[in-house]
């Protein structure tokens, strides 16, 4: 019997972890948190506990209680077995969007990865740029004898457990065992994203992933669709994020938009974006050079840039690191010493400043700090994130800045609350005039009702799953063999 379990991801948006078990293979399809689960019982001071994660998460159903699923360090400290072999063949990764794949630090080590070297390049930015072990386990809970003989903990990285990641091609199919892998490029806001196409003993199932068509890569998502329809689909889990929404702009509206706000612009243009959507810092690019001005980049963005283009499959895909439109920003480390006196503190202790992988920009030609700017403002487009406001205060934007929010809107009390933090920052400076609203200019990463129907229609599957959704209303009016399943159900083939 063939069958797919789904621990997350139905009726909810994000925590995908779709089971599939066909024979003797069994694979996940994403292993994503869940923003809603998660907040049923977490907050930022709220957390499970590092000593005792598994236990913690299992309790609140957030993860699922599988044995030889987990870490090895994580399951044995935690008294959740961790000797036995493991019996899933791997874990086919949509896309690095956190929804789909942040519990993948918890999973074993020799569990591979299945995913598009866009994936791996954005997971290992997260691993470099921040403490996360998506492809590299940091070993916890390890002691070793020190020379005196006393048993010591070991800290940090003193025990490395690289994962196994398997890179897959688009459109060229793959096997995992005894199942069949068509890996499918989509449209949607992050690089990288495949939806699958499984062909098992039993029959065929797709999984859309996450998608629209309104992006710069809406001919993927037409073909995927083609490709449903040709496959004689099973079932097909197809997302819902956003079925009641009407259709709005493309990713290209989000350029022109931009450019004419810009033109408009007489001093300097600050604009906030999602940090690992490269298509959404492309329209700001594009916008950038159509405005004769230079676009200026956070580091963990450069860090990106740097990634992709160090990669023969993906150089030329987005702008590299030292473009010239780019300007890479070098904001105050940790001492501040960037416009301190170094003949007093030196050279050496400025890189002392930074992370280590932060150093290198420093040497980059097109470095800047807050000086260059400020000196310049009407030169520039500026990115700054919603953690890093305080960079304003050092470049004091004189009068005839503005603003550019190309996020989503807030959906729930605790990021309404953030935004009217942002909203002081920029009144506090000038930029927004009481009572005045900044530009508002974004477009989605999931596709509108019109979109999520075009799909259903033209995939003809026999079958259809509502994921990533809270209203499986739309997915039944527009199918007549619609299955909703409840989280840790399964539907067999
Ligand atoms: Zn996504």
């Amino acid at each position: 019997m063939t069958y797919i379990t789904f621990h997350g991801g139905v009726n909810d948006i994000g925590g995908n972890k779709f089971l599939v078990k066909d024979k003797d293979t069994t694979i996940f399809m994403d292993f994503g948190m869940s923003f809603s689960h998660e907040g049923k019982f977490f907050s930022q001071f709220l957390n499970a506990r590092a000593s005792n994660s598994l236990i913690d998460l299992f309790e609140l159903g957030i993860l699922p209680k599988i044995k030889g699923l987990y870490r090895r360090d994580f399951a044995k400290h935690m008294g959740f077995g961790g000797d036995e072999e493991t019996q899933v063949d791997g874990i086919l990764l949509t896309h690095a969007h956190v929804d789909h794949c942040a519990y993948i630090p918890y999973l074993r080590a020799d569990i591979p990865i299945f995913c598009s070297e866009e994936s791996k390049l954005i997971m290992q930015n997260f691993d470099d740029t921040g403490n996360d072990q998506y492809l590299t386990l940091k070993e916890k809970f390890q002691v070793y004898q020190n020379s005196k003989g006393e048993i010591s903990r070991a800290t940090g990285d003193k025990v490395l457990a690289p994962r196994i990641i398997k890179i897959f091609q688009s459109n060229k199919e793959f096997s995992i065992d005894s199942i069949k892998v068509e890996p499918l490029p989509v449209d949607h806001s992050i690089a990288g994203v495949h939806a699958f196409i499984l062909h098992t003993s039993e029959g065929s199932i797709g999984n859309t992933a996450d998608l629209r068509f309104h992006g710069r890569r809406s001919k993927d998502t037409e073909k995927f669709v083609d490709r449903c329809g040709e496959s004689s689909l099973d079932y097909l889990l197809c997302e819902g994020t956003r079925v009641d929404a009407l259709p709005s702009l493309t990713e290209y509206d989000v350029e022109t938009n931009v450019s004419e706000i810009v033109n408009n612009t007489k001093g300097l243009a600050i604009c906030g974006y999602p940090i690992r959507d490269l298509d959404r810092l492309l329209s700001f690019y594009e916008s950038a050079k159509q405005t004769n001005r230079d676009l200026v980049i956070d580091m963990k963005q450069a860090y990106l840039l740097k990634l992709f283009y160090e990669s023969e499959n993906l150089r030329g895909h987005y702008p590299s690191p030292t473009d010239k439109n780019i300007k890479i920003y070098i904001p105050r480390g940790s001492w501040g010493l960037i416009d301190k006196d170094l003949d007093k503190f030196s050279r050496r202790q400025l890189y002392m400043d930074y992370a280590e992988w932060q150093r290198e920009f420093l040497d980059y030609p097109n470095a800047i700090d807050y000086r260059g700017i400020k000196a310049n403002q009407k030169d520039f487009i500026f990115f700054c994130s919603d953690f890093r406001l305080q960079d304003l205060i050092d470049i004091k934007p004189d009068e005839g800045a503005t603003y550019i929010r190309s996020l989503t809107e807030p959906f729930d009390t605790e990021m309404e609350l953030k935004e009217e933090q942002v909203k002081n920052w920029f009144t506090h400076f000038g930029i927004l005039k009481k009572e005045q609203n900044w530009h508002q200019i974004h477009v989605s990463g999931h596709g509108d009702g019109t979109q999520i129907k075009k799909v259903i229609e033209g995939s003809n599957s026999k079958k259809l799953v509502p994921i990533h959704t809270q209203h499986d209303e739309y997915h039944k009016k527009w199918h007549t063999n619609v299955i909703s399943v409840n989280q840790h159900e399964s539907v067999s083939l």
